[in-house]
């Protein structure tokens, strides 16, 4: 079950022995408040009330409990406090008396993460579909030439990897497209996505993803049924530059129809001329629309002129529209040129937004396939990513939200608070300032469920050597 190293130190293999020797009280790890990993990991696990003394959380994060400006240089907006956990949920320390304290001194708490804009039906498939030109268009031919083979136990292998990967690294929730060109129930990539919404550790919101114009097509009830049966959102593609107005009012319409939120793809293109988010603002506030509307990607926004540019972001407010940002594939597929360098950055203009109270959050979109063919499913490394493509570094703490609270509204699910009463979701990283935070690697960081360490992270807790009982 163990394995030595010359330090005397021991790194425990058989997680399933290791939770059993936890909970019947036959292993002892120190008490004594050293703040290890395996003793944090250690007194969540005992289900008995603790304290995290001196951990830090982002401030904009922290709500209801008292904490100091952390003392980092590097750690602006972060906060030092100490943090109960009981029953499942974050307490207050004052009314935990007799908790065991355990000092997180150099730990810093998030809560649950979540991603509102992925697509598990095309992850890990670039080995298969190769590399594109590394334009959209090039992207969506390679992709279809071969997504066509892939059937529901392909898909299923593939995402049960994406999800495992997410949670690994902090996520709570995710929001998957799934391409859709015919209804949803008839495609494996869907079928495939129902079953994992059904199995883990992380909240996976189905989004049918379809052309803009099957809001016009004979089966468009059947697909507004199926996602509704999936507890799923209606998505849709609109090409660049062609945004119809009355195209956008049906589509708006079907879903009001079966209560479902909408999730559109849309100004994903840096083309001269109109852009077309304000369409669909002024199709939203024309129908009186009452769901939530997440639009992706906005990247011809950043080209327009004022006062243009002004008066669209008045009206994508006005109509309640939430935006996500993709940093990523923004980057890797915009501005192409087959011999030159690319200067613009596609990415959408994300202070200007927040400035006008537009919710903006940052997804990771594509991972590893004819879209972007790296990435990953880490968000405090896409976070990292978002910082310096859209120099988010003078006020992390006032964006990070953009990977906790202002996804999960727009999934319109809870969460993304460190208070009291709150589910104890989370993740503990071991760094106390932005840098460190968003460049530490997922294999020392503890994900909570339900205040307690998440099963799959006792692969490998470092003891000292003589804790054995
Ligand atoms: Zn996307």
């Amino acid at each position: 079950m163990t394995v030595g190293n010359p330090n005397g130190e021991y790194l425990l293999t058989n997680e399933c022995s290791i939770i059993e020797h936890m909970q019947r009280g036959t292993m002892r790890i120190s008490t004594d408040d050293d703040g290890t990993r395996a003793t944090v990991a250690h007194a969540l696990v005992s289900g008995a009330p603790v304290v995290l003394s001196g951990v830090t959380v982002p401030g904009t994060l922290l709500s209801g409990l008292d904490g100091r400006a952390a003392s980092g240089r590097a750690a602006s907006g972060m906060r030092t406090t100490d943090i109960g956990i009981a029953g499942g949920r974050f307490r207050r320390p004052a009314d935990l008396a007799g908790a065991r304290r355990v000092q997180a001194a150099g730990w810093t708490l998030l809560p649950g993460l979540a991603d509102a804009h992925v697509h598990l039906d095309k992850t890990y498939t670039v080995s298969e579909t190769g590399m594109a030109d590394g334009t959209l268009m090039g992207a969506i031919r390679l992709h279809s030439e071969v997504s066509g083979n892939w059937t529901r136990a392909d898909h299923l292998q593939r995402m049960r990897r994406a999800v495992t990967e997410a949670a690994a690294a902090g996520t709570r929730h995710l929001r998957t497209h799934v391409d859709c060109p015919r209804p949803p129930d008839q495609m494996p990539g869907w079928q495939a996505a129902r079953a994992v919404q059904a199995e883990g550790d992380v909240t996976v919101q189905l989004c049918a993803l379809g052309a803009l114009s099957r809001a016009q097509d004979a089966d468009f009830t059947d697909r507004c049924r199926q996602v509704a049966a999936a507890g799923g959102v209606l998505g849709a593609f609109v090409a660049p530059g062609q945004a119809d107005r009355a195209l956008f009012e049906d589509f708006l319409k079907g879903a009001e129809a079966h209560g479902l939120d909408v999730d559109l793809h849309i100004d994903e293109g840096l083309h001269p001329g109109p852009a077309s988010l304000p369409v669909l603002a002024e199709a939203v506030l024309a129908t009186g629309y009452k769901g939530r509307v997440l639009a992706g990607h906005g990247c011809a926004l950043s080209l327009q002129p004022e006062p243009e540019r002004a008066r669209a972001l008045d009206r994508i407010a006005e109509a309640g529209i939430a935006v996500a940002s993709l940093p990523r594939t923004n980057l890797y597929l915009q501005d192409r040129s087959p011999d030159g360098t690319p200067v613009r950055r596609g990415i959408t203009i994300v202070h200007e937004m927040r400035a006008h109270g537009i919710p903006v959050l940052f997804g990771a979109d594509n991972v590893a396939d004819a879209y972007y063919p790296l990435g990953d499913y880490d968000l405090l490394h896409l976070f990292g990513e978002a910082m310096t493509v859209a120099h988010l570094d003078q006020d992390p703490d006032g964006w990070i939200d953009a990977i906790a609270g202002v996804p999960a509204r727009a999934m319109g699910l809870d969460g993304g608070r460190i208070a009291p009463g709150a589910v104890a979701d989370g993740v503990l990283v071991q760094a106390a300032d932005w840098p460190g935070l968003l460049t530490a690697p997922v294999a020392g960081r503890l994900v909570l469920r339900d205040g307690a360490p998440l099963k799959e992270d006792f692969g490998s807790i470092a003891v000292t050597q003589g804790d054995m009982a």
